[in-house]
């Protein structure tokens, strides 16, 4: 298998960072060969007695390595994406540091060029990072299907999204593309050369038909699309937040879904209140602020930013003040 190879070779590359988890894809590939050399007769057995009785749609697990397999790769993904999103976030924090920070960073004097650049780097490394495992994850368990003739392994992908430990779910994933292009675009603004070339060429914002896309491609082999329609309002998302499901809205939609005022805000959130999208429960308490996704939306179409910040402050103050009269009200008891 071509890619393995190119994985191995990637996650050794990256030795010098300390720790860094990955997906043990050659012990996962070993685990199913003798899944598929030692026990395929009585598993052919075992399959053909099923499908007489339930025919061919019944879903069958493997005695033999699925007390092994699922339980290793839950374990590795979750490594995963727990590294993913703890260095996202550090750095993405750096970026969007004070005033203050910016001023120590200044004042260290002419590294700051250096610095740009070193971000930029390292967005781009984590990036690359998410994708390949997203890819190794999705070709192991493809693998999984292939040999056992099921759909336990995408049963599982599931499974794991409803955990939410899938990495292409990540709000970070989202932040890095949007802080990629916002570093990019203001190196091109001063004229740098950007550092050496990595798995993918980039990320890019477009409006396809009016419709807001935030994409990434990594070698032709996985692409991720992300949609930054607002489908609460219908329009580009504005002020974006993401909730623990991985759906993205305006923060104000996403708080009149979790019927709580902007005063509030989504941390008084009933956790029975659902995802409107995907249905799922105890999603707003959790959500994360898209910052960097909202500098790249402001600068990408400033007119219909301005729009929406004109509306949304009149909405604020109006809650604020429906808020206010209510408080005055219940204090005073008139
Ligand atoms: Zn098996
Ligand atoms: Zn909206
Ligand atoms: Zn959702």
């Amino acid at each position: 298998m071509k890619f393995c190879k190119k994985y191995e070779e990637y996650m050794q590359g990256q030795k010098e960072k300390k720790n860094l988890p990955g997906v043990g894809f050659k012990k996962l590939k070993k685990i199913l060969k003798k899944c598929r050399r030692d026990h395929a007769p009585s598993r052919i057995a075992f399959n053909e007695s099923i499908n007489q009785q339930h025919g061919n749609n019944c879903p069958r697990e493997c005695t033999v390595c699925d007390g092994n397999f699922f339980p290793e790769l839950l374990k590795e993904m979750e490594d995963v994406v727990g590294w993913f999103n703890e260095n996202a976030q550090k750095l993405l924090e750096l970026h969007l540091a004070s005033g203050f920070k910016k001023c120590l960073t200044w004042f260290k004097g002419n590294n700051r060029k250096k610095n740009h650049l070193g971000l930029i780097q390292e967005g781009k490394d984590l990036v690359n990072y998410a994708l390949i495992n997203a890819v190794a994850i999705r070709k192991i368990l493809k693998k999984y299907d292939k040999i056992h003739e099921s759909r336990q392994g995408q049963a599982f992908k599931t499974q794991v999204q409803k955990m939410r430990i899938e990495i292409l779910q990540s709000p970070w994933l989202c932040e890095l593309m949007a802080f990629h292009i916002n570093l990019k675009e203001s190196q091109k603004e001063s004229g740098g050369v950007l550092a050496s070339p990595a798995l993918f060429d980039g990320c890019s914002l477009t409006f396809d038909d009016g419709k807001p896309l935030l994409s990434c491609e990594l070698s032709d082999s996985v692409k991720v699309d992300i949609d930054l329609t607002c489908s609460i309002c219908l329009d580009t998302v504005f002020d974006p937040i993401s909730l623990t499901c991985g759906h993205i809205y305006c923060y104000m939609c996403a708080c009149s879904a979790a019927s709580v005022s902007v005063v509030d805000g989504l941390k008084t959130a009933d956790p029975s209140e659902k995802c409107p999208l995907c249905r799922e429960v105890c999603v707003y308490k959790g959500a994360v602020h898209l910052d960097e996704l909202g500098i790249l939306l402001k600068r990408s179409c400033r007119e219909y930013w301005e729009e929406r910040r004109k509306t949304e402050r009149a909405e604020r103050l109006k809650q604020a003040k429906e808020y206010w009269d209510y408080q005055c009200r219940s204090f005073t008891g008139i």
